[in-house]
């Protein structure tokens, strides 16, 4: 497969919704193309509260590197026994179903781990739609100077205990994205009148204005006046 060739992936969403699927890797490091998922957790959320979760180590036939043991934890005994993703991966997508899906970082880390893999072991797409913490933090926490998963939870007096194991962050994301959604409950939900996405206030040469989330797929623009 192509590289970034990821055609049929969801869109951001920025705004809150109240149900979703929350999830979270570990991996054996950053990258996407050489590194390899080593557990894979989740928390179904029906209007705002949790009602199932999803979590299973990954056995991912390789050494897992000391790095990758320094941050998660998860050592080669652990994962000896795990099933492989071929197998674990099915369970996930039959879980998330057409949820949309929140995560931290997740437009560029974890939505792409989970396609590609499920492209490469199933030639399935994940089209399921997603939020990014990341952005929202960043969006309605400017003044924060850092926006990790802990630092957000911190924010909001929320634990970070046991962080960096994919059901912890999970269960603390959950939090705290219920959180960033009341405080941006002010912000008006634009909606692109050429592809259905969000649109999100951007500022320009001549002032504010509203452009798609979808760019630079998309390139509409609307006077902020219009709104
Ligand atoms: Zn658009």
């Amino acid at each position: 497969m192509a590289k970034d060739n990821r055609d049929k992936k969801g869109m951001r969403r920025i705004h809150y919704v109240p149900d979703y699927v929350v999830f979270d890797l570990e991996t054996t490091g950053v990258s996407v193309y050489k590194d390899d998922i080593i557990e894979i957790s989740a928390v179904k959320v029906q209007n705002g509260s949790v009602i199932d979760t999803f979590s299973t180590l990954v056995n991912p036939l390789r050494p897992i590197p000391k790095e990758a043991t320094m941050v998660n934890g998860i050592t080669d005994e652990m994962v000896a026994d795990a099933p492989v993703l071929q197998e674990v991966l099915r369970e996930f997508l039959a879980f998330i179903g057409n949820s949309v899906l929140v995560g931290h970082n997740i437009q560029s880390f974890d939505m792409n781990f989970i396609y590609d893999a499920s492209m490469k072991l199933y030639n399935i797409p994940i089209e399921n739609d997603f939020i990014d913490t990341l952005h929202m933090a960043r969006k309605c926490l400017p003044k924060l100077s850092h926006h990790k998963l802990v630092d957000i939870a911190e924010y909001f007096g929320i634990s970070s205990e046991g962080a960096h194991r994919a059901l912890n962050d999970c269960i603390m994301n959950q939090l705290c994205y219920e959180e960033l959604g009341k405080l941006q409950a002010d912000i008006p939900v634009v909606i692109c009148p050429g592809c259905g996405a969000e649109m999100v206030k951007r500022a320009g040469k001549f002032g504010e204005f509203y452009g798609c989330s979808n760019y630079p797929n998309c390139r509409q623009t609307k006077n902020i006046k219009d709104i």
